[in-house]
This record gives structure tokens, C-alpha cells and sequence, in this order.
């Protein structure tokens, strides 16, 4: 294992734990403490398919290109690891286990799989990614999209970017309160996310 699985596998396997020991009651807590988020990526994933599945699917998919997956180590947020551990299966889950333990030589990223990506809930920082050339293709015909996509990058702030209580914030605390503690908690380790609590006073 690399550094980045061994960091990614101990992650998930915390966050599975510990929700495959949650009672019903406890799980249900979370489940509603991510429905707005959900409907968030719910739009987000309307917005992309109808505007930018053909072009990406035809451009990079097909050629094997996958360019916006051809980074090794995707930053994840805990927040990320929890929602997907959620609304994910013993099957999905098994498949990025397996992932996360074989030998990764690919320069792609160790989620991708030739049926796409592993997680049934991607990372936000990779939802909310889209290339230039992609971008160009579209917004240069309908500057509409254009802001639709802007207001959509802007609304991923109300559940991640702490300067107010946000969800991503909510669910590490869950998880600190029950004693587990993970590097990708960004939310409670970044010094700079840790500024922006600080000047929001929610520190
Ligand atoms: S996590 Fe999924 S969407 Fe993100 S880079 Fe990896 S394969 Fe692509």
C-alpha cells in the first residue's frame, strides 16, 4: 500500500466501522444531517449530465483519456468519506477496499475503474471539477450554463466552507466526539480552515 491507501483505507475503514455499529436511531441522525447535501449533489449530477456527459464521455471517457482522473492521490475531505460510506452498499464498499489494497501502478486515479469512478458519491473536490476544454465547449454557447455553474461551485461553500456551521463540520465533530480521529478532518486540522472559524467566531 501506498501512503495515500494506507491514509485512505484507514479512513474508510474508521467511518464503516463505526456506522455498521451505529444503531438505527443514530444512523438515521446522520442520514438527515446529509439530505440537503445530497439534493445539493443531486443537482450538481442533473446539471452535469444534461450539459456535459457527451462531451465528456466522448472526448475522455471513450479515448481512455479520463483526464480529470489522472491524479493519483484526489484530495477527500472526511465529510466526503462519511456521506459516501452512507449512501453506499457491503458491495460498493468491498470494491474500494480492494482498490485501496492492491498494487496501484496506473498514473490515474486508484478509484478509477474501467465502469468509472468507485465511489457511489464522489469526491466534491472531482464533482466540481470540470477542464477548460470542456468549460469552453459549453459555456461558450450558452453563457446560461455558465452561471448556473458558478452558483453551483458557490453553493458547495454552505456545506464545506466553515465561516458558518456547515455539515462537512458537523460530521467530523460526530465522529471526534466518538474518539475517532482522522488526518483528512480537515475541518478540525487545517490551520487555514481553523483561521476561517476563528474570524467566524465558531471557534
Ligand atoms: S475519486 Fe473518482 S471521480 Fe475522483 S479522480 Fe478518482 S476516479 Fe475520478
Amino acid at each position: 500500500m501506498t501512503p495515500y491507501q494506507r491514509e485512505q483505507w484507514d479512513t474508510l475503514s474508521l467511518v464503516e466501522n463505526y456506522i455498521s455499529r451505529q444503531t438505527s436511531s443514530e444512523r438515521s441522525e446522520l442520514s438527515t444531517a446529509i439530505e440537503k447535501y445530497l439534493d445539493y449533489r443531486h443537482r450538481l449530477d442533473i446539471f452535469l449530465s444534461l450539459h456535459f456527459n457527451e462531451i465528456c464521455t466522448r472526448e475522455c471517457f471513450q479515448n481512455n483519456l479520463s483526464a480529470c482522473c489522472s491524479k493519483d492521490g484526489i484530495i477527500t475531505f472526511f465529510g466526503d468519506v462519511v456521506v459516501n460510506v452512507l449512501a453506499s452498499d457491503e458491495t460498493h464498499l468491498n470494491t474500494m477496499f480492494n482498490l485501496l489494497t492492491r498494487p496501484h501502478t496506473s498514473p490515474k486515479c486508484l478509484y478509477l475503474t474501467t465502469s468509472g469512478c468507485a465511489w457511489r458519491i464522489r469526491p466534491s473536490v472531482c464533482a466540481l471539477f470540470l477542464c477548460d476544454r470542456a468549460k469552453d465547449a459549453v459555456f461558450s454557447l450558452n453563457p446560461d450554463r455558465k452561471v448556473e455553474w458558478d452558483e453551483l461551485k458557490r453553493e458547495e461553500k454552505d456545506y464545506k466552507w466553515p465561516d458558518k456551521p456547515v455539515v462537512f463540520d458537523y460530521l467530523e465533530t460526530v465522529f471526534i466526539e466518538a474518539g475517532i480521529r482522522s488526518p483528512l478532518m480537515y475541518l478540525h486540522n487545517s490551520p487555514g480552515l481553523l483561521r476561517v472559524k476563528k474570524r467566524a467566531g465558531i471557534l
